[in-house]
Formats: C-alpha cells, structure tokens, sequence
C-alpha cells in the first residue's frame, strides 16, 4: 500500500477541525490506515452545499489542494484515517464479517460529520475487492445522495467526486474514482450482527453505549420497555426504519442490496449501488440485474426492512436480555410503516389530513397505476397541475383504461373538495417532484463524464437538490424515459 508522505499534509489545509469519537471507541472497531493514492486525479463534481454543512469552505473546496486530499493522495491534517469492521446477512444468507472493503473514514469534523472517502483503495475488509469504486457508480451515488436529500429523505451526503485515468477491471475495464459521503454516522446493522456473532459482549455494549449516548440519549433516560435502555433504541431505529421505507415507497425509489450491512442505524438512505426510481408503476419492479430472485423488489422493501430490524434484534438481544422485550421493540414498525406511507400518500393526493375514504382513494389510485403501468413521477406531477388548474385531461391521458380512471377522479374530487383545491395543489407540488434521477438521466450524465464532460452531472445535481422547483428551461429531464431506457442493466457491480 502507497502511504501519502506526511509533509503531503501542509498542502490540504481545508482549516477543519475533527473529533474522533468513532475512533475513540477502540481497535475492536476498527483498522487504521491510509488512503491509497489515485494517480493524476480530476475533479468530477463538488457540492456546495454540502460543503458549507460539514463546515469546509465551498471556494477551497475546488481547490488543488482539495482535489488531492479527496483523491486520498493527502491527509487533511488532524484526520484519523480508518475502516471499520461489520458482519451482515446478504440475499438472505449470513455472510459473516465483511466492513469497510473500500470505504476509508477520515473523522468527524467539529460540526457532528462523519467524513469517509468511498473507492480510496484496499483495507484489511476488501476480500477479493480492489478497494476501488468505479466512476459510473460514484456519479450515481452523488447524484442520488444529493436527489434524495432534495425530496426530504433520510440520507448520507456526497460531497464531491474525484476522477482519474486509472484502470479498474469490472466486466470490461472502467476507471477509478473516488465519492466523497458525509453522514452523522455510517454505523450500519451489520456493525452489531458482527460482535453478536462472535459472542463479543463487550465491544457489542460499547457499541450499542456509544449509539444510544450519542445519537439516541432519549432512550437512556426512557421509562418504555421496562427502562431498558436496548429495547428502548431497537424500538427507535425500528420506528426510523418505518418511516424511511414510508418514505421510498412514496417516492417510487429501490434501493436494490437492502443487506443488513447496508442498513443504517440512524434510519438514512446508505450504499447507493444498483437503486433505480421507478418509470412505469410496476411493483414487482426489481432493479438489481444481480437480484435474480427479485428479494429487494420495489413491493418487498417494506417487508425486507421488518426482517433486517429482525436480524438487529437477534444481535441486540444479548444487551436486551429477554426476547418477548426484543419483539415489543420490533412491534411498533407493523403500525408505523403504514401510518407514515398512508400520510406520505395523502400529501401526494394534496389531503392535508385523514379522512374516511382515503384509504380506498389510495389503493384504488395505486391500482390503477400499476394496471395501466403509468410512469410514476409523472402521474403525481401532472395530477398536481391538474389540480391547480382544474383541468385533468393531461392526467387522463396517461391511462389506456380512462373509464376506470374517471370513476377514480369521481371519488376524488369529492374528497378534494373538503380541502379546496388551491391549497391542495400548493401541498401536492411541493410533494411530488417535477425531476427526479431517473436510470437514463444518470447514465446520460455517466456517459458524458466518461468523455470528459462533467457538466452534466453538475447540471443533473443543480435540478436535483431543488426537485420540487419548475427550472424554466429543463423540461427534458422531466420527460417520460426514452425507449433505451428499459434496457439499462444495473448490477451490483461497481
Ligand atoms: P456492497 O454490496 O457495495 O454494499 O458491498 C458489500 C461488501 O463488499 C462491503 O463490505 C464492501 O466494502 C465490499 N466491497 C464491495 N466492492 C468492493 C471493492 N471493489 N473492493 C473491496 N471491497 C468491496
Ligand atoms: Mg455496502
């Protein structure tokens, strides 16, 4: 491994200061180690925004300077470069000890953020991996981080992409890149799984201790299930994991490798592989070309989440100390997943509230979309026009039954007329995206970059952190997909 000179330091000062309170947990956690350099690196793509969140500021951010330390060709000084260690259940099967293969952790800075730096070369977790990411998958996974923070959903961050000419052999020879994430914490279900596996009590406390202290403190002091305060976060991560894949399902989004290893116990969208925003309203869609069993189908996430919170509970359940307790935590996802989907589909519907026969309204409306296979973000932006002008012809259009879908309508605007329609509309269009990182919009982006030109990726991230705005200008990538479009093999290959 090519470690970085240490005089490289002074030449990457970004000014930040760092906290170490992962590291601090111990080497049971963790390896540390330094990035390997990626040679003659480029940018691809810087955020702003995220860069003014972590406290770096967004003009050094484009700097040379920065350019290597995001490459991993320098440290920023006061970094603690590490990769830690995790165990998970993938397909369904228990893999044993996988962590950090290819993901390096630079530190927290002095504002809570976790800083890693995704594709920086081996670590001792990489098995048969090279450590690297490739650039395609980068350029998805900034996007999407950023796209899904735009909806409002929980997520890791991107803060920047580095590119080189460097080879990476995947099914053909690709290059290496390097994606910048930022999250407050990226400690996963897996991270658990793996020191209640091996029957390692202590650590497994430390661990649970350092989540609870610092990201759930109300579950220390919480007199709920018994007082324990295990219990009291299994339900509170179970409640999170509710209300994320509410929020997935309402999006239309797939998130595709929903191991436990890629689930987050603060309950944010991690490990952005082969996902994919629905087109058509398919519901058995599955977007993981590696998925062959259809497991993480768009309609099984719900049920996929309840089993990975499972597999936390079993490795929680040492902590916990009595199963009937363990399975009280879990229960509250059976009542908040559905809550949470049924308010995230009334907004989309521009109901401000529940009222009877919304729930009919909402499976009905579900139906129709997948019987006539409808392209998802355009029904709802469409609908939200529609109901804004009083005028749902452009909507009709998108159904070949429309006397189904008139009978709908019917019901409806009964149901809308409670609520007014101007206020409706105000909801719907700041719920229902007018752009959204549909696979060929990404792979357009991806194409151009592998050729040189990044400023579709920046102009796919502009549109994307503000969704919900109208963009005068950028009607394009608020279309339906092009034919090519269905075609788009995505695996887990990255
Ligand atoms: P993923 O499916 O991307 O969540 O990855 C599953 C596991 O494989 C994690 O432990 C990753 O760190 C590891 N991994 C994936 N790709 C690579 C790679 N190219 N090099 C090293 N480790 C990898
Ligand atoms: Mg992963």
């Amino acid at each position: 491994m090519h470690l970085p000179a240490e005089t490289d330091t002074a030449a990457a000062d970004a000014g930040l200061a760092w906290n170490h309170r992962f590291a601090a947990l111990g080497t049971d956690f963790y390896t540390e180690l330094r990035p390997t350099p990626l040679p003659a690196p480029h940018w691809v793509g810087t955020s702003s925004a995220v860069a003014r969140l972590v406290g770096l500021d967004p003009d050094w951010l484009t700097s040379d300077a920065a350019l290597q330390a995001f490459a991993g060709n320098t440290l920023l000084p006061g970094s603690r470069p590490l990769a830690t260690v995790y165990s998970g259940h993938q397909f369904g099967v228990w893999a044993g000890q996988l962590g950090d293969g290819r993901a390096i952790l630079l530190g927290e800075t002095a504002q809570g953020w976790e800083i890693q730096l995704k594709g920086a070369g081996r670590t001792p977790y990489s098995r048969m991996g090279d450590g690297r990411a490739v650039l395609r998958s980068s350029i998805r996974e900034y996007l999407c981080s950023e796209a899904m923070h735009g909806l409002g959903v929980p997520t890791s961050r991107a803060l920047c992409i580095t590119g080189s000419a460097a080879p990476v052999q995947r099914e053909t020879v690709e290059t290496a890149s390097v994606v910048t994430r930022v999250a407050r914490s990226f400690v996963r279900f897996g991270h658990f799984e793996h020191f209640a596996a091996r029957d390692l009590a202590d650590p497994l406390r430390t661990l649970a201790d350092y989540v609870v202290d610092r990201y759930y403190p109300e579950c220390r002091a919480s007199a709920a299930f018994g007082g324990n305060p295990y219990a009291a976060l299994l339900n509170a991560v179970s409640e999170r994991t509710a209300r994320l894949m509410a929020q997935w399902q309402a999006v239309g989004f797939c998130h595709g490798v929903m191991n436990t290893d890629n689930m987050s116990i603060l309950g944010l969208t991690i490990d952005y592989g082969p996902f994919q925003f629905l087109d058509a309203f398919v519901p058995g869609h599955i977007c993981n070309h590696s998925d062959t069993q259809g497991r993480y189908a768009y309609n099984r996430q719900p049920n996929v989440a309840y089993w990975n919170l499972f597999c936390l509970a079993q490795a929680l359940l040492p902590l916990i100390g009595d199963a009937e307790l363990a399975q009280d935590a879990l229960e509250s996802y059976k009542t908040v997943f559905p809550a949470e989907f049924m308010a995230r589909m009334r907004a989309k519907l521009g109901l401000a509230s529940a009222r009877d026969g919304d729930a009919a309204l909402i499976d009905g409306i579900l139906d129709l979309l997948a019987r006539n296979a409808v392209d998802y973000p355009i029904f709802w932006r469409r609908l939200s026009h529609a109901v804004q002008a009083g005028d749902f012809e452009p909507v009709r259009d998108l159904f070949a039954d429309r006397a189904a879908f008139d009978r709908w309508l019917l019901s409806y605007s009964e149901l809308l007329a409670l609520y007014g329609r101007a206020p409706a509309a105000l909801l719907m269009l700041k719920t229902n995206p007018k752009f959204v990182l549909r696979n060929h919009l990404g792979e357009q982006a991806i194409r151009a970059a592998k050729l040189g030109d990044f400023s579709e990726v920046q102009t796919l991230l502009r549109l994307l952190e503000r969704p919900f705005d109208e963009h005068p200008g950028h009607d394009a990538y608020a279309a339906f997909p092009p034919e090519w479009a269905s075609s788009i093999e995505i695996s887990c290959s990255s």
